[in-house]
């Protein structure tokens, strides 16, 4: 099997699955997710993402019993069965079925667990990357990983539509993030991001970018910045569990950043040794 689904104990080829109608994903987006790419068997960064994953649960007070072991084994399980050296890894957790009614059904109704992995390409890193950007009027509840993303579907749109990779979301002047990833700037040697607050959501790859940037000796900072200082960074970096750490050239058809590859290749350089030593490739 290679596009392997899974829904709450049941195993099968993804095009084949079915879920209950009633499942409250389907009507309300009530539920959470979370995903990351697996290599040589090994999904990176497991723990970060489970953590990330039960605390969008607590605080969507979806009460999921089981354990973290208990679900790293289902995880494997259907990993191993999408059966590929490079895979990607997603499960979300719905409140349950239950006939549609806003608020939530009875203790009765229990979560429903829902994963499917398949076979995935690592995009290399040399990659480059031209970006839009728009307003952010996503709520003010990025840091869960909830199902419920129209902005973020109009906003992949949008860019897809101009060409490009990728949408930057901006409160007003302030970046935020991107539509399905975060966004960095190298800025006079200090590597900046938004503050992990309640306006983005913390991305693993930005933490892992971010504690690897203090390895190498290259500053951080975490307070918000404009989009005016992005347009004039020395590099505008994308990250995410999919794509990794990009180097991103264009945005809104101007050229930007570009002045500090050799700090941009330290990061890069240190994100493929971390995975790879992460997934046992050396
Ligand atoms: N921001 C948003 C809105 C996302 O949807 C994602 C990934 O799905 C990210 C950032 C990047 O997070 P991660 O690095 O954990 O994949």
């Amino acid at each position: 099997m290679k596009n392997v689904g899974y829904y709450n104990g049941k195993i099968g080829p993804l095009e084949e699955m079915m879920i209950p109608m009633n499942d409250r994903a389907v009507f309300f987006g009530d539920g959470c997710y979370d995903a990351t790419l697996c290599a040589n068997h090994i999904p990176f960064a497991l723990e970060d993402h489970l953590d990330r994953f039960y605390n969008s649960l607590r605080l969507l007070e979806i009460p999921f019993t089981m354990s973290r072991a208990e679900l790293t084994a289902e995880l494997m399980k259907v990993m191993d069965a999408a059966d590929d050296d490079e895979v990607m890894l997603y499960w979300q957790c719905s409140r349950g079925t239950a006939f549609r009614d806003h608020a939530f059904p009875g203790p009765e109704v229990k979560p429903n667990l829902l994963i499917y992995a398949r076979p995935y390409k690592i995009v290399p890193m040399d990659r480059t990357l031209k970006l839009i950007t728009m307003e952010d009027t996503r709520f003010l509840h990025c840091n869960i990983k909830t199902l419920n993303l129209i902005p973020s579907v109009i906003a992949s749109q949008r860019a897809k539509e101009a060409g490009c990779d990728e949408t930057i979301f901006h409160r007003g002047d302030i970046v935020t993030e991107c539509a399905h990833s975060n966004v960095l700037i190298l800025q006079n040697g200090v590597l900046r991001s938004h503050p992990a607050n309640n306006l983005i959501l913390p991305g693993i790859t930005r933490k892992h970018l971010l504690e690897l940037a203090k390895e190498n000796g290259i500053p951080t900072n975490e307070d918000p910045f404009t989009v005016q200082e992005l347009m004039e960074a020395d590099e505008v970096i994308m990250t995410s569990s999919g794509a990794l750490c990009n180097q991103v050239v264009e945005v809104d058809g101007k050229p930007v950043g570009g002045k500090a590859p050799q700090l941009l290749k330290i990061l890069q350089d240190a994100y493929t040794k971390k995975f790879k030593t992460y997934t046992k490739q050396i």
